[in-house]
């Protein structure tokens, strides 16, 4: 890293925000090439990318699923996927999962009647929405943390990248009409974390700066996503003026665990793929009624129609998971660590049944890039589920996001090294230390937090309309105007920083959604049930202006 003329901020050739799939995958591609800084909010594993459990879609070697995976995933997307994205995902997939094994990653493998692993023989597992078996899946239910460990090690393996965890990029810095660097500052305790967290709030310059920061699973109430995740990202380019899209699609998860005092953990979809029913309160397997693939049908049909089921007298109840009846797999190996979880909370997955309900799970839309992760700004990357390339479009597919992350983070940082832009130099600005809050202050930040999830949960969930949607932008704007009051007197922390941040986003996904004066995928509009491809089959594009318009692609 060069420490520059006396004058100049600090200066990497690529900073890379965000240590999930992505932004591990990219900084690997960018080291070859130049210096990168890996900056994290916490410690390295802690990621979407840690936590996903059910595997990594990936058509076979041999090519043959290519052509059904990308049928899938645009049939999945509900009229909105753009096909080359999905083409881009599906075929070059084999090669970013080949690379991840050859660097260490371990998936599960078909074992002999013996029981004697047959090398190089993947097990596949199917789930929603997947016309066959082509999910890899590593220790049973926990591929993203190998995933996640492989890459790690691999990336630390690489001379030229350096990693700062416990460190948060707080704003873009812009001149020249690119994005030139970023602000970063301590995001935790001192000593945290193996790799070097800032020390004190500085100014980063770079050639060029990919987000991959990930999604925003923490602006609702109910969300199956770690508290990293609030969006800053896109929060951060939003106010660099870059374009969003498709921010009105929130892919609400079917089955986070229902259980008082605890965590909404995620029941994955691999359950379903291995026989779990779906019951609700009176014992009825219900699905039949609403697709014909039943357990299996698109995560949002499958979430409404839990959502339905469990409504009784105006409060939401859980359905239940049924897996009693699966005889032919040994569910406590197949799933070690949902059995294991579900066992501290005094379940068991073959006797019991499961109370499952629906969260937050997944941003299909996010910042605005093309197939190589630009952005509508130069100098600034987006790749992962910070982006929005239209792969998933209106709905993803089951296991195609951590794909996504290798796939895309692969080809922005190929990006940022073909467009081999210069470094700017600046006269050094430092940012003022932020004042840490007070007490009081901060208990009326977090109260804040609170107020504006669940005004997300309840006007911009499931089931949404005009009425209740700009109910949803009052409050937001209460919630926002409460933050800008605290921001005063540069006493920004990192919890007020994420709180700014989701606000933005639930902004965008409020707007968003009220433009879209129709249903697809995972938006649902009870004023406007029906899909519209005459006006609406069409993406929605947030500008600079925060104004919504709709962009075929
Ligand atoms: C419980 C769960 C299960 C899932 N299961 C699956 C699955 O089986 N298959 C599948 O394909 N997908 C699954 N997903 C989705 C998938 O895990 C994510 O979409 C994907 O991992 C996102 O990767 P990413 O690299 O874009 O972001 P992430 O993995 O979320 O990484 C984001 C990184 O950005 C950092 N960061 C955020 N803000 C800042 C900031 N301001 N400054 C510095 N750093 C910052 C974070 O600390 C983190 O390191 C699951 C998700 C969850 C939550």
């Amino acid at each position: 890293m060069e420490t520059g003329a006396a004058a100049d901020s600090p200066a990497v050739d690529f900073l890379v925000v965000g240590a999930g799939v992505a932004g591990l995958r990219a900084a690997v591609e960018l080291a070859g090439h130049g210096d990168v800084l890996v900056v994290t909010k916490e410690s390295l594993g802690e990621s979407n990318t840690h936590y996903a459990q059910g595997g990594i879609a990936v058509a076979a070697e041999d090519g043959a699923d290519v052509g059904l995976h990308l049928e899938d995933t645009v049939r999945a997307g509900d009229g909105l996927v753009y096909p080359p994205a999905a083409q881009v995902l599906v075929s070059q997939g084999s090669l970013r999962v080949a690379e991840l094994i050859e660097w260490g990653t371990n998936f599960d493998e078909a074992t002999d009647s013996e029981g004697r692993r047959l090398n190089g023989r993947f097990l596949r597992t199917r789930e929603g929405a997947h016309s066959l078996e082509r999910i890899l899946h590593a220790n049973g239910d926990a591929t993203g943390a190998e995933i996640s460990r492989a890459l790690v090690a691999h990336a630390r393996r690489q001379p030229r990248i350096r990693f700062a965890e416990w460190t948060q990029v707080t704003r873009l810095v812009t001149a020249e009409r690119r994005v030139m660097g970023a602000e970063l500052a301590g995001a935790g305790p001192a000593g945290a974390g193996s790799g070097q967290p800032v020390a004190a709030p500085l100014r980063m310059r770079a050639r060029a700066v990919l987000v991959a920061s990930g999604g925003a699973g923490q602006v609702y109430a109910e969300t199956t996503n770690p508290a990293v995740a609030t969006g800053d990202g896109i929060a951060l380019a939003a106010e660099a003026g870059a374009e969003l899209a498709d921010m009105e699609f929130y892919q609400f998860h079917p089955t986070a665990l229902a259980l008082e005092g605890a965590p909404r953990f995620l029941l994955s979809e691999a359950l379903r793929g291995e026989g779990a029913y779906l019951r609700n309160g009176r014992g009825e397997r219900f699905m039949e009624r609403y697709h014909p693939q039943l357990e299996l049908a698109p995560r949002d049909v499958v979430a409404r129609a839990i959502a339905r089921e469990g409504a009784v007298e105006g409060e939401a109840r859980p359905v239940y998971l049924d897996m009693r009846h699966v005889k032919n797999v040994d569910l406590h190996r197949r799933f070690p660590g949902i059995s294991a979880f579900l066992a501290r909370h005094g379940l068991d997955l073959a006797c019991d049944l499961i109370p499952v309900r629906p969260a937050a799970h997944y941003l299909m839309g996010g910042i605005r890039t093309d197939l190589s992760g630009r952005t509508s700004i130069a100098g600034l990357y987006a790749a992962g589920e910070a982006a929005c390339t239209g792969v998933h479009g209106a709905n993803r597919l089951a296991s195609n996001s951590l794909l996504e992350g290798l796939v895309f983070g692969a080809r922005a940082a190929q990006a940022m090294l073909a467009d081999a832009l210069p470094l700017i130099h600046t006269e050094s600005e430092m940012p003022q230390e932020a004042k840490p809050l007070s007490a009081a202050e901060e208990q009326h930040l977090e109260a804040t937090i609170v107020r504006l999830r669940s005004a997300m949960w309840t006007h911009a969930g499931l089931l949404r309309e005009e009425s209740s949607l700009r109910e949803g932008l009052a409050r937001q704007a209460e919630c926002d105007a409460a933050l800008a009051g605290l921001a005063m007197g540069a006493k920004r922390g990192r919890r007020l920083s994420e709180a700014q941040a989701l606000s933005r986003v639930a902004e965008a996904i409020l707007k968003s959604a009220v433009a879209r004066t129709e249903s697809r995928g995972a938006h649902f509009r009870s004023d406007y049930p029906r899909r519209d491809d005459q006006n609406f089959g069409r993406h929605s594009v947030l500008g600079a202006n925060r104004e919504v318009i709709f962009e075929r692609w």
